[in-house]
């Protein structure tokens, strides 16, 4: 009965034993999988905004005058200024939509440069300098003395600066499709020495829209229509440039 009773007692150890070792496996391999699952958590949260952060181009867009500078005035009181920054803004929500990041050299009326004109200027060039963007593009809409019989829209670029060449051509080729709108072509800036193109170290384009100073121009430049055709030709002309496919 001794051996018998000393046989079980060694039987009990031994499955208590078995039972020990199954139960700690079990609970190193719940360890191992809840480690696995939250690594992969931890990964799924931090990699992607990474990849996003680096694919994304970024554009500078700089609506034209603004604060103490009206720009051109239509035959009806409306202010370049405006113009230029409602177009400005339809060009950012569709840019922001194919996933580029848009810099505004101003986002209202308010202007954080000097009531000066050469200071204007040199502030619009320090938000290019400092952007690290692929292109600025800088809007307007034209005025002469010679009113109503001159009209149509130009782009001002250093024909030698190849980059900048690419997109004056592209954004062309847009404005050139547009119903109604004259095309006077790019004009050399080496030529036309305009300060912001000369101050500013990244591929840069401006892009008079149309004449203010031509009533019919004007119409088309005031209307959410003639807005939106021209917003959506400087568009294609970037998407183009950075090699973004439009949906
Ligand atoms: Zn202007």
């Amino acid at each position: 009965m001794k051996r018998r009773r000393r046989l079980n007692i060694k039987h009990c150890i031994i499955f208590a034993g078995g039972c020990l070792t199954i139960i700690v496996l079990l609970v190193m391999s719940i360890q191992f999988l809840i480690g696995l699952f939250t690594h992969e958590d931890v990964n799924a949260n931090i990699e992607p905004p990474i990849v996003e952060q680096q694919a994304k181009p970024t554009v500078v867009i700089d609506p034209g005058h603004g604060g103490y500078d009206n720009g051109a005035v239509s035959y009806n009181g409306i202010l370049e200024k405006d113009i230029d920054l409602t177009v400005a803004k339809k060009i950012k929500s569709a840019l922001e939509y194919y996933g580029v990041n848009v810099i505004m050299t101003r986002e209202d009326d308010n202007v954080p440069w000097p009531d000066d004109n050469v200071a204007d200027l040199r502030g619009r060039s320090a938000i290019a300098n400092a952007s690290n963007a692929s292109y600025f593009v800088s809007l307007h809409c034209n005025s002469t003395d010679l009113a109503g019989e001159v009209k149509g829209s130009e782009i001002y670029v250093y024909f030698d600066d190849a980059k900048a060449m690419a997109l004056s051509d592209a954004v062309n080729a847009q404005l050139q499709k547009i119903d109604g709108l004259p095309n006077r072509e790019p004009k050399d800036a080496s030529v036309n020495l305009l300060q912001l193109l000369m101050e500013n170290e990244i591929p840069s384009i401006i892009v008079e829209m149309g004449f203010l100073t031509d009533n019919e121009e004007a119409d088309f430049l005031m209307s959410d229509d003639g807005q939106n055709q021209l917003s959506m030709a400087i568009v294609k002309g970037l998407l183009h440039e950075l090699g973004i496919a439009m949906e």
